[in-house]
Order: structure tokens, then C-alpha cells, then sequence
């Protein structure tokens, strides 16, 4: 049977009107897919995922007729990418834990796929909040994972959160799954993954925000868990992030933080 070029989709050529069929059994997309949006003022509709690859071009304009994207049209994107999963994180009543789990790893792996200030972070931040996702941390290491790279996002540049965090004990959380000594082999890539996001997580959680600071500064095991920090940044000889994001984080902490003086004893 022909499709009209109307009814499928422009980038993956699959069908626009089903789905169900982009999705695989554990709810994530198979290729690009998602729900139909509209691309362009002529009203060309795409797969919000093959949309999305579009506008993460240096051209945006639409493949079909070369008009410029319609406005908006990113904001759209992104929320549409962001459900049923963001629903299903929000709702304790009509999901279990692991479904709302397994949602909010996807959600993740959505704001895990582009670099900071990408077209996720203001929808997952608008839709979704820390404290839906913090009681439910935990199953598989990769999905750990994902839902790290979850939290890391909603902490970015966000007061509410961070101090939702901070509210719930969250930073000795996070200091716990970021201070993985010795480092995790190469043949633990989760292991790695997971002490990244979590001090990319921590960095979000303490920048401008002297609370979480401060409860950084608290002692466990004897020694301020900013020091031990510190001290193993400095003794990595490869840490998992590039040497920009550990400057970060160390500037992060110091700024509200009686650890320069660690710094100088050091
Ligand atoms: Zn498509
Ligand atoms: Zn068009």
C-alpha cells in the first residue's frame, strides 16, 4: 500500500499514525519516532524524535520545502518526547516504583543525550521534580545511571530543587555514589558512568547554593566529605570528566566553602 507522503513521516519514513509501533516493550522508542508534530508553516509533520534530530542541525529549516521551522516548534518537541514518561514519574498513585523507575531512566537517557542547555532541561525541570525522582534512586547500574544524569538535569541552575535536595538529605547521597575509590576498572563502564553523573549531579547541587555547601562540609568518616572530595580530584590521575568539569566543581565548592584552606594546607 502507498502512504501519503503526509502520513509518513519525512525522515524515517515509517508511518506518522501509529505510535505504538515506534515503541518497543519497555516503552522506549525504537529509532528516531514518537508522536506526529508539525515542522514547518506548509505543515509538513514529522516524528517528534526525527524533529528533534532536525533542529539539532546547523540547518533547520524543513527538508521538505526548505521553510524556516515554525515557533515553538522545540518547546513542542520536547514535551512531547518527555510523556508518557513524565506523567508516569509524577504519579505515585497510578504507577509502581519500578514503573516510575523505569520512566524516569528514560527521561534520563533524554536529558543524557545532549550536552547542558540542551532542549530537555527547562520541559524536564517544568514537568518533573527532584523530589519525585530522589525516593525511587535505585535497580539495575545502568538505570542508575540514567537516573542520575535525571537528577543531575533537574539540578542545573535550579533553586527549588536544590533545595528539595538539600531537604532530603541528598548530598551525602550523592557524595556516596560519586566517591567510588579506587576508580572503577574500564571493564565497569557503568561503574565509571555513575561516579560521573554523580559528581556532574553533585557540581549542579552545591554551585550558588551555600546549604548544600555547608552540608558538604559535614564530616563522615572522620573527615569533611568536601575534603575527601577534594583530595580524591586531586589524586585521580585520570578522574571520569574532563579537567574543565573538575575545575567547575572544585570552584563550586570553594566559593561559600572553608575548604580553601584545605587547599592551602594542602
Ligand atoms: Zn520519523
Ligand atoms: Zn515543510
Amino acid at each position: 500500500m502507498n502512504v501519503p507522503a503526509n502520513d509518513q513521516c519525512p525522515i524515517c519514513y515509517t508511518p506518522l499514525s501509529n505510535e505504538a509501533l515506534q515503541r518497543q516493550p519497555n516503552g522506549k522508542l525504537s529509532g528516531q519516532g514518537g508522536q506526529r508534530v508539525t515542522y514547518c508553516a506548509t505543515g509538513h509533520g514529522f516524528h517528534a524524535g526525527c524533529a528533534a534530530m532536525c533542529l539539532g542541525l546547523s540547518n533547520t529549516a524543513c527538508p521538505m520545502c526548505r521553510q524556516p521551522h515554525r515557533d515553538g516548534l522545540d518547546i513542542d518537541v520536547a514535551n512531547l518526547l518527555l510523556e508518557p514518561h513524565a506523567t508516569q514519574v509524577e504519579n505515585p498513585a497510578s504507577a509502581t516504583d519500578d514503573q516510575r523507575r523505569q520512566a524516569a531512566a528514560i527521561l534520563g537517557e533524554l536529558a543524557g543525550s545532549k550536552e547542558d542547555g540542551d532542549l530537555y532541561v527547562d520541559a524536564l525541570q517544568n514537568r518533573v521534580a527532584i523530589t519525585d525522582v530522589f525516593p525511587i534512586y535505585g535497580g539495575p547500574p545502568a538505570v542508575q545511571v540514567d537516573l542520575m544524569k535525571l537528577m543531575r538535569a533537574l539540578l542545573k541552575n535550579h533553586r527549588a530543587n536544590q533545595d528539595a535536595l538539600h531537604a532530603a538529605g541528598g548530598i551525602a547521597e550523592l557524595f556516596t555514589r560519586a566517591m567510588r575509590l579506587p576508580l572503577p576498572p574500564p571493564s565497569d563502564p557503568d561503574g565509571i558512568a555513575l561516579m560521573r553523573e554523580s559528581l556532574r549531579a553533585l557540581s549542579h547541587a552545591v554551585h550558588d547554593h551555600k546549604p548544600n555547601v555547608e552540608a558538604l562540609q559535614a564530616a563522615q568518616g572522620g573527615i569533611p566529605m568536601s575534603v575527601a572530595l577534594l583530595n580524591a580530584l586531586l589524586a585521580m590521575p585520570a578522574p571520569p570528566m574532563a579537567p574543565g568539569e573538575v575545575g567547575e566543581l572544585l570552584r563550586h565548592l570553594c566559593y561559600f566553602s572553608s575548604t580553601h584552606s584545605a587547599i592551602e594546607a594542602a
